[in-house]
């Protein structure tokens, strides 16, 4: 579909028609809030969508570089009061954009990387693993003290990929077989492992499915998942972002999940989306009702089924960074902070402004990393004044993010996801 046709679907008009102009999403927005720009808040973009769809601008110019700095972290939709469905008009106005031929050099290098990136390495697991393996000899061989001498002096989005580099955990997740429950049995799920996740967070990985074992959860990886789609949608390859949906669909088919569940606020907003994503498929629509159905974040659905809490004392003054996608996407805002507050030991302290994104946004702290390392830095300002010692997280974007904010801002605390601590906590 052309781009401008793309812009006048009667479904997109008429969220944009939703849009009162009242100016209650602004405070929410943490790039109006760097740049103090209309053009650079919700409203301010939700008229630029309505402008170039009734043909007023072009999509190159103004649009496009608006749309582009927007981070898709739907703290508007949260604060706004008529219900725009932000996220839905964005997704749209983004495939447009990657309908404009017109694009300077530049931006055409980094659109061709990532598209390397989203179709020939976040789908391939065995790929990720053997980067990871990389890495971590990058890690052994002392080279980051070499590239930190050395990026200073090259783009930031380097800086900024070098800082976010975890330790890495070589200790993957076995998927050769389901891990079976360790406590009287009380179900059958399905883990959804992720593609970053997989290879750089391994540690993440077995954390949540040794707590579901914990639980009286038998563990089931089905072969054929894949990479959720998310950072497809996000750079508008809507056709992709459909095979991808489509293939995890039918590798979660089988096996009569009791839920499907993932540990990455950013890969469950996207996995939750595929009903509406493939609405005009009539032979996808029943099964992708079926399947978003089942999927859950891991918080949502420990909070639910902790059948066995964890016995151990964890001596923490802990900090909870919610993922936009988790909290604004998801609205699953109180399950992580129960399942910490159920962590014997734990102290958990809160934000000055909990709903603001970090600057990860995917990979948008790497296409835009002057305003993600301001979103970055007024976040950390706000942990920091938290002086806590964990900074606990809910999606892999934002535990990278948190770990670069962390050397960014000199600050002494230990990243981790929820699920990370709580497994601690069956093992004092
Ligand atoms: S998605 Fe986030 S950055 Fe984009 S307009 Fe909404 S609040 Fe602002
Ligand atoms: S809060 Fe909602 S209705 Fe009000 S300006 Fe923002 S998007 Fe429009």
């Amino acid at each position: 579909m052309a781009a401008i046709e793309l812009l006048n679907q009667p479904d997109f008009r008429r969220r944009l028609d939703q849009c009162i102009h009242c100016g209650l999403c602004l405070p929410a927005c943490p790039t109006y809030a760097v740049n103090q720009l209309e053009t650079d808040s919700p409203r301010g973009r939700i008229a630029l969508m309505r402008a170039a769809a009734e043909g007023r601008i072009e999509l190159e110019g103004a649009f496009e570089e608006h749309v582009e700095l927007c981070l898709g972290c739907r703290a508007c939709e949260t604060a706004c009061p008529s219900g725009v469905q932000y996220g839905l008009l964005l997704e749209t106005a983004r495939a447009a954009l990657a309908q404009v031929k017109q694009r300077s050099n530049r931006k055409r290098v980094a659109e061709f990387l990532q598209q390397i990136g989203l179709r020939n390495l976040l789908p391939y697991r065995r790929r990720l693993r053997l980067l990871a393996r990389g890495v971590w000899l990058y890690q052994c061989l002392g080279l980051p003290r070499l590239a930190r001498w050395i990026l200073p002096r090259l783009p930031s989005a380097l800086t900024t990929m070098e800082g976010m580099i975890p330790p890495i955990d070589l200790n993957f997740l076995d998927l050769s077989q389901p891990a079976p429950a360790l406590a009287p049995r009380r179900g059958k799920v399905a883990f959804f492992v992720g593609c970053v996740q997989d290879a750089f967070l391994a540690g993440v990985n077995r954390a949540t499915v040794r707590v579901l074992q914990h639980n009286g959860y038998e563990v089931h990886f089905p072969r054929a998942q894949t990479c959720c789609n998310a950072a497809a949608l996000h750079s508008g390859d809507v056709e992709f972002a459909r095979m991808l949906a489509r293939r995890n669909i039918d590798a979660f088919a089988e096996g009569d999940f009791e839920a499907i569940l993932t540990n990455a606020g950013g890969c469950g907003a996207a996995l939750k989306g595929y009903e509406h994503l493939l609405a005009d498929e009539p032979a996808y629509m029943s099964k992708a009702r079926a399947f978003v159905s089942k999927v859950k974040d891991i918080n949502e659905f420990l909070a639910d089924h902790l059948h066995h809490p964890p016995t151990g004392y964890v001596q923490a003054r802990v900090v909870y960074v919610d993922s936009c996608h988790l909290r604004h996407g998801q609205k699953v805002v109180g399950p992580p902070r129960a399942l910490l507050r159920a962590i014997p030991g734990v102290e958990l302290v809160e934000l000055q402004q909990p709903d603001m994104c970090c600057g990860s946004a995917g990979i948008y702290n790497l296409l835009q990393p002057e305003m993600a390392n301001q979103v970055l830095d007024a976040k950390m300002a706000d942990v920091r004044a938290a002086n806590a010692n964990i900074i606990a997280t809910a999606n892999t974007g934002c535990y990278l993010q948190m770990v670069y904010g962390v050397k960014r801002a000199g600050l002494n605390a230990t990243v981790t996801h929820v699920v990370e601590l709580l497994e601690r906590a069956y093992h004092p």
